[in-house]
């Protein structure tokens, strides 16, 4: 039987932003290993800032399984963090706070920036490139260096052969700065295949002496002058069975009059320092509004035309999370919002 490399991936304790954790366990299996198969680990809780040193166990209960194709016999298990009984959710495990919602659909647009040497991928030793603009899509060595194409290259073969429904990638208005977009159905899936292809990309800079930096607004301090650099978001584009089929302009105004109720509790969890980035400049809202309008893309969500044309059916999109937010958290607070407006 060959011998598989279970790498068990999880969220620590650390706030107000959780790192990623990964372990491996090698373990023979007659063929690719389905979830069920897989069995429940342990890791040290004292060192992750889950648990004190005198009680030291977490346990990792896996959640989602794909192919890792860049080891042999590879596999990777995202994972939720549970009490030592096995159990009950750590007090740390955001995904379980997630409402059922099995008709809910979710795509993230996940912007991040290349660091190296601490500065941006591409910015020269000590200063500035030339200001935004040609960045965004942009083509050439001028504009996108020489590493990081290799690297986004690399990430979404990483994430198809892995099976992660992965919908593309652009290099983003900052230099250094892209982006990749992430679809999944279920009110949980699309935001465990973004934990996941996370992993993948910055597991993936190691080689290449390349962090991620998922900050939303890591151009600031001692890169603020001379000029204001573009903030990284994770916009949440969301639907769920009855904005796709029935919708209609009533319930699309009682659902933004629950956004609006509810936006306090939306800012708390869409990613830390967001007042930087929400200022209501570069295409962002400010942090203390909440608006909506049709490819308005300075509102706080944005309606496709799509959404209008089909009669107010589709999918909206939320323009708040930044590009550090968690998005079981982002997921879940946009469906306990959604839950509390009747469909009838
Ligand atoms: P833009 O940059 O113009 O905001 P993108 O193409 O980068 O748009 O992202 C659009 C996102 O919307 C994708 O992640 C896609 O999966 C998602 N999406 C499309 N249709 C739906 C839907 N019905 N429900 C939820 N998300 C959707
Ligand atoms: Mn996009
Ligand atoms: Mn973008
Ligand atoms: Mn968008």
């Amino acid at each position: 039987m060959p011998k598989f490399k279970l790498e068990y991936i999880w969220l620590d304790g650390y706030s107000p932003l959780a790192n990623m954790r990964s372990k491996t366990q090698i373990k023979e299996f007659a063929h690719f290993p389905k979830l069920d198969e897989l069995p429940m680990w342990g890791f040290d809780g004292s060192s992750t800032r889950q648990a004190e040193g005198r009680s030291s166990d977490c346990m990792l209960k896996p959640t989602a399984v794909f192919p890792d194709s860049t080891r042999k016999n590879g596999v990777l298990v995202m994972c939720e963090v549970m009490m030592p009984d096995g159990k009950t959710p750590h007090p740390s495990n955001t995904r379980a706070t997630i409402p059922d919602a099995p008709d809910a659909w979710f795509g993230f647009e996940q912007e991040y920036f290349f660091f190296k040497d601490g500065a941006p991928l591409g910015f020269p030793r000590g200063g500035f490139p030339e200001p935004q603009g040609p960045y965004y899509t942009g083509v050439g060595y001028r504009n996108v260096g020489n590493i990081a194409r290799e690297l986004v290259e690399k990430h979404i073969d990483i994430c198809l052969d892995a099976g992660i429904n992965i919908e593309g990638i652009n290099a983003e208005v900052a230099k250094g700065q892209w982006e990749f977009q992430i679809f999944g159905k279920g009110s949980r899936n699309a935001a465990d295949q973004m934990w996941v292809a996370r992993y993948i990309l910055a597991r993936l800079g190691e080689a290449y002496e390349v962090d991620i930096e998922w900050q939303c607004k890591p151009l600031r301090g001692a890169f603020n002058a001379p000029l204001d650099w573009n903030g990284s978001g994770m916009h949440a584009n969301f639907s769920t069975g009855h904005m796709r089929d029935v919708g209609g302009k009533a319930y699309f105004e009682k659902l933004m009059a629950a956004f609006s109720k509810h936006m306090d509790e939306h800012i708390a969890v869409y990613g830390p320092d967001n007042h930087l980035r929400l200022t209501g400049l570069h295409e962002t809202q400010s942090i203390d509004k909440f608006t909506f309008g049709v490819a308005d893309r300075g509102s706080s969500i944005r309606i496709p035309h799509s959404f209008v044309n089909n009669g107010y059916k589709g999918y909206l999109e939320d323009r708040r999370p930044n590009s550090a937010a968690d998005p079981y958290l982002v997921a879940g607070r946009i469906l306990k919002t959604i839950l509390t407006v009747p469909t009838t």
